[in-house]
Parts: structure tokens; C-alpha cells; sequence
């Protein structure tokens, strides 16, 4: 893995360049040089970089293969999107893909009534909302005032509860008016296919959503009676979130074509549109031999066009509009976490850390001239010697005829013989040269928190694209295990000898070494949780201008400690005194040293939670 499996997950949004991964955008800066600059306005610990360009190609290239595959076909029914709030709700996300998707009519997609407040409010007028999820009186209420408010808004039924719910709404908000009002209705259906994979439960026959079709008959009935058949336009299913297989979309999409056609027969003359919902699936996969999806986005839009139109002809009715909710691939790739390597655990095996005597006990002595007459021949050889050499010191030491300082050479040599054994041995593809990967892994303390940034790694063990940031011309040899600063032993990503993840050796106290977390704009940041009390990270956009160079903009740091305790609904200014009080009343220190004391306290207070590094110390002594 030489370029980290770019070539599989990166979709030529990056570049290598000598040493350094770069975005391969206008003048393709490094994401080194960008981290930096942010780094000398004082801004430490991890940083979530938000790329809008990447937004835009994203939204973009939806549109734009949906349009192709209409023509190719020849396809009467326009196709529209919306974006799934819930995949990324931070203002400067939403802003930036409201701001980017301007000339593609793009709506929003809203699941609870925060998340409809920032459709209503966010969505130019006359782009599409929809509303999912379960819904009161309110909720529904806020639907009639969308539309009131002129904008394109449909709701979706999800049971017949709902339904009756929206016929009282209706009658309330059309009292007193000349002309009816409704948002256009739209109905989800339950499926009999299901999805696959970790989300399939949003499909299904057992799904949490939807209508049978016997509920769909009586909910045909209810709009009929109610004289709100002329607002219904929607069908809706959603088969669930990163679909690998092309194969179970297809099954829906009969399904729900025939659905359509044959409630078209019925009489439901304004229907005209199916919403396909999600389930996009993103690669992010950084090896050949285990990726996440069998499909291309092209066959995606060509399957949906051709399956309607086949359904269509054959029964008789119109080409429906094509609706899609995909949220995850449109904002995974926008971001990119870039997070401080802060220490390598077990760095003491170096060479450097021996402490050889004048006279050192045969063994040892052995080992040393094992390591320094390796070669490729012996290899082999020269390792199995080792390891037993090993195993016979270590009972020496606790039989009592060998130190502490003898163990310790052993430890380091045992370990750099199995270092360079690996990479004299590694174009042989040896089960057990593998296991001995786990045994020199090297462990990269990491100054982000995994349950904050990556909470699907720990939830769903989904894994995401890991990159150093430099030193890219050099071959890694470190299998590497990443730990975070949560004091949680669930915030490490192992190493795994299946999909191994090798990093540079580097000695951080000399020069920093940063990570950089891929394909992370999707789910993670609302997902992210406050383990530990480490916060979202300071984040910021990445804007390019139109000479090609680029600029940070909306830049947010992370939360202060005392903010972060005023959100858990600590009262701070008690905490504040408190503390005040404590080092005033002390005895221990005299007046001067107190107000050094609450000096630096209240600095300390006025920072987030991140560790600093060793560089942002020697910078503020
Ligand atoms: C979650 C969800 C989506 C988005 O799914 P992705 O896999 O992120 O594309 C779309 N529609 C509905 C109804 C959803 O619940």
C-alpha cells in the first residue's frame, strides 16, 4: 500500500505530489500546507477541513449522470434531489451546499422538526422539500405553514395515522380561506425486498416505516374522500444507507414502479413522482481486495431510468419523476479530518536504547550479532534464533541470572531483528512473518477522539481512508495501531493483518507527523459524541478563489472547557468561584503566586479540551 489505496477510495479529489497528499483542485495546495496555516493562527489539536468544491462535483456529477442516462433513454420525467439533513445538519455544511448547488434547484430533506426549521428557512423558494419520519399535529402544522409560505414542500405519509392527522391539519388551515392549501402529499411504501447490509432494517417487510398495500388501498380511499387526491404526487421507499449491491434497488424499484402504475389506473391522476430515498453507497475501502460497493453511479442512474420506463410502457401510464435522498454520497468526500500524531509507544526499540556492557551474557550477546550479519538468505533463519533466544532470557530473568538492563537489550533487540527480518522477507508472502506484524506494531497516540470524529468506527466498525499528510515519498514500514486521547481502550483503531495500515517511523519530538481521516463528511459529526468531554473539533472551510489560490473561511474552534460544562448545564460561575475561592483561601502560596495561579487558570479555561503538542509548547513556554 504505497499510495494508501488512493487510487480505490479518493476519486481523484487528491493528489500525491513528491512527499505530500494534496487536493487535486486550482492550484493543488497540500492539506499540509493548509493544516499549517491554520496551526500558526494558534488553532491547535485536531481540525475538520470542509472542502466546497467537492460538495459541488458531488451534486454535480448526480445531476449530471442522471440527465445523461435520460437522454440516452430518452426519459420523459424530470429528476430532482433533495439532501438528507440528517447526514450533516452543521451550518457551514449546509451553508456551503446551499450555496454551491444553486443552479440544480437542490432541496432539503427534513426528519424531525429542528430539521424542518432549517429546510423552511434554508431552501430557496421553489426548490423541493421533503419531510420523512414520524410527524404529530405540529409537525405537520409547520408542513401547511411551508407551503404557505410558497414553498415546494411534500410531506410523506408514513402510516395511516399520520394521514388522518394531515386531513384535521388541512381542515383547520383551510377554515376560513377562499382557496385550499396543502403541501403535496406523498405516501412511503413498505417494500417486500429489503435492503442488505448493516442498515437494512430501513427497508423490508418488518421495516420501522411505510405502508402495506392494504394500507396504501385505504389511504387511497381517505385522500379520495377528502378531496386530497389532487395533492398526492409522491411514492417513497427507502431501502437503507451505503447499499453495496446493486441488486436489492432493483427488486424496489419494480416494486415501487408497479406500485405507481397501478394506483395511476386507480385514479391518483396528480401522482407523478417515485423518490428512491438513499442508500448510495461510498468507497472507502483502501484495499483492492475488499470494496464497498458492485456498482458505478452511472449503472445506478441507468438501472432507475430503464426500470421505470420498462414499468411504465408496459402498463400504460406516464414516466414518474425520479426523486433520490442520497446524503452520504454527496457529503462524505467534503471532509477531511487532520488530526496530530503526538506519540509512538514503543519507540523505546531502537537502537539507540540499548545498553550493552563490556560483558553481556552470551545470549544477548548473540542476539546483537544476529541483528547487526542479517541478511535476506538468513533471514529466516537468524529470526527463529531470535525468538528462541528470547524465550530462554526471559526465563533466565526470572530464574535471577540476567538484569533488568539485560532483559531490556533483549526487548530491543528481539524486536528490531523482527523489524528487519520483515522487510528483507517482504516480497514473500509468509503467514508468519504477519503474525509477527502484531508483535512490532507500532502504537500512534493520535490527539483526536475517535467516539467525536469517527463514531462509526466504533458503532458499526465501518473504517475510514487513514493518509499521512507527509513523508509520502517514503515507503512506511510501522504496522500501525492508532490510539486516541479518550481514556476509553475502545478508541483504537488496530491493526488488522487482513487490511493492514503501515505508517512512517518518526520521532515526533523532532518534527510533526499528521494523520489525515478521509470520506469523513457523512453521519460522523452529529453522530459524534462527548466521551471523555472532547468536543467537535475546531473546523473551517476551504475555499479556493478564483486565481486558483485558496483561503480559510468560517473558522470555528472547538468549545471552551467552560462552555462544554455550561452544555452539560453546569452552572459555571459557580465552578468559576469555586476554584477562585480555593486558591484564594489557600495557604500554601503567597498574593503574587495567587494571581499567577488564576492567571493561568483562566487561560486554561478559555481553551477546548485537545491536547497540545509538543511544538505548541515549545512555542508558549
Ligand atoms: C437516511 C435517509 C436517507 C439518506 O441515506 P444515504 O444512505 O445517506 O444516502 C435518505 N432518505 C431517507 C428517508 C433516509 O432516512
Amino acid at each position: 500500500m504505497k499510495n494508501f489505496g488512493l487510487n480505490i477510495w479518493g476519486d481523484e479529489n487528491f493528489i500525491i505530489k513528491n512527499d505530500t497528499i494534496n487536493i487535486n483542485y486550482a492550484t493543488q495546495p497540500s492539506l499540509l500546507q493548509i493544516t499549517q496555516d491554520i496551526r500558526e493562527k494558534g488553532y491547535k489539536g485536531p481540525l475538520l477541513l470542509r472542502f466546497p468544491h467537492l460538495i459541488r462535483k458531488q451534486i454535480s456529477t448526480l445531476f449530471n449522470t442522471f440527465d445523461e442516462a435520460k437522454k440516452e433513454f430518452n426519459y420523459q420525467g424530470n429528476f430532482q434531489a433533495v439532501f438528507p439533513l440528517k447526514v450533516n445538519q452543521f451550518p457551514n455544511f449546509v451553508h456551503a451546499l446551499i450555496d454551491v448547488s444553486k443552479n440544480y434547484n437542490y432541496g432539503l430533506e427534513a426528519g424531525s422538526k429542528a430539521e424542518l426549521i432549517i429546510a423552511m428557512s434554508k431552501t430557496p423558494l421553489g426548490a423541493p422539500i421533503t419531510v420523512n419520519g414520524f410527524k404529530d399535529k405540529e409537525m405537520i402544522a409547520l408542513c401547511f405553514i411551508a407551503t404557505k409560505m410558497g414553498h415546494n414542500i411534500t410531506v410523506t405519509i408514513e402510516g395511516l395515522g399520520e394521514l388522518e392527522t394531515i386531513i384535521q391539519v388541512y381542515a383547520e388551515f383551510n377554515k376560513h380561506s377562499q382557496k385550499a392549501i396543502s403541501p403535496k402529499i406523498g405516501v412511503r411504501i413498505r417494500l417486500h425486498s429489503s435492503g442488505i447490509g448493516i442498515w437494512a432494517k430501513s427497508g423490508g417487510y418488518s421495516s420501522k416505516f411505510g405502508l402495506s398495500s392494504t394500507e396504501l388501498l385505504e389511504a387511497y380511499e381517505l385522500l379520495k374522500k377528502h378531496k386530497l387526491l389532487d395533492y398526492f404526487w409522491m411514492i417513497h421507499f427507502h431501502i437503507g444507507s451505503q447499499m453495496g449491491n446493486i441488486a436489492p434497488l432493483k427488486k424496489a424499484l419494480r416494486e415501487a414502479g408497479n406500485i405507481y402504475a397501478e394506483l395511476k389506473k386507480r385514479g391518483a391522476d396528480t401522482l407523478g413522482a417515485i423518490n428512491i430515498g438513499g442508500g448510495l453507497a461510498v468507497e472507502y475501502s483502501q484495499h483492492s481486495h475488499k470494496q464497498d460497493r458492485n456498482y458505478s453511479l452511472k449503472e445506478f442512474a441507468n438501472d432507475v431510468i430503464y426500470l421505470m420506463q420498462d414499468i411504465a410502457k408496459r402498463k400504460g401510464v406516464e414516466e414518474p419523476d425520479i426523486f433520490t435522498e442520497s446524503g452520504r454520497y454527496i457529503a462524505a468526500s467534503h471532509s477531511v479530518l487532520v488530526a496530530p500524531v503526538l506519540e509512538l509507544f514503543s519507540q523505546e526499540y531502537h537502537e539507540k536504547g540499548l545498553r550493552l556492557k563490556e560483558v553481556n551474557p552470551p545470549l544477548v550477546q548473540e542476539l546483537y550479532d544476529l541483528f547487526n550479519s542479517l541478511t535476506r538468505e538468513h533471514a529466516r533463519e537468524y529470526l527463529h534464533d531470535a525468538l528462541d533466544h528470547m524465550e530462554s532470557l526471559l526465563t533466565l530473568f526470572d530464574l535471577g541470572y540476567i538484569d533488568l538492563e539485560d532483559r531490556s537489550n533483549t526487548e530491543i533487540l528481539v524486536n528490531l531483528i523482527i523489524k528487519k527480518s520483515i522487510i528483507l522477507l517482504k516480497d514473500e508472502d509468509a503467514n508468519e512473518l504477519k503474525t509477527l506484524q502484531d508483535r512490532i506494531q507500532e502504537k500512534y497516540l493520535v490527539n483526536f477522539s475517535a467516539f467525536q470524529s469517527l463514531p462509526d468506527f466504533w458503532g458499526l466498525a465501518q473504517s475510514f481512508p487513514i493518509v499521512p499528510l507527509d513523508h509520502l515519498d517514503l515507503k512506511p514500514t510501522n504496522p500501525a495501531s492508532i490510539w486516541d486521547i479518550t481514556c476509553d481502550s475502545d478508541g483504537e483503531i488496530g491493526f488488522n493483518r487482513e487490511f493492514p495500515l503501515y505508517l512512517h517511523d518518526i520521532d515526533v519530538s523532532k518534527e510533526e507527523y499528521f494523520l489525515g481521516f478521509f470520506l469523513t463528511g457523512a453521519y460522523q459529526e452529529v453522530l459524534g459524541m462527548k466521551h471523555n468531554l472532547f468536543t467537535h473539533p475546531t473546523e473551517c472551510l476551504v475555499e479556493f478563489n478564483k486565481d486558483g489560490s485558496y483561503s480559510i473561511e468560517k473558522l470555528i474552534e472547538a468549545q471552551s472547557l467552560m462552555d462544554i460544562l455550561d452544555d452539560l448545564d453546569y452552572d459555571t460561575n459557580l465552578i468559576d468561584k469555586a476554584m477562585k475561592k480555593q486558591i484564594e483561601e489557600s495557604k500554601q502560596i503567597n498574593i503574587e503566586e495567587k494571581r499567577e495561579l488564576l492567571g493561568k487558570l483562566y487561560l486554561y479555561l478559555s481553551e477546548n479540551s485537545y491536547l497540545k503538542t509538543i511544538q505548541a509548547q515549545n512555542e508558549n513556554p
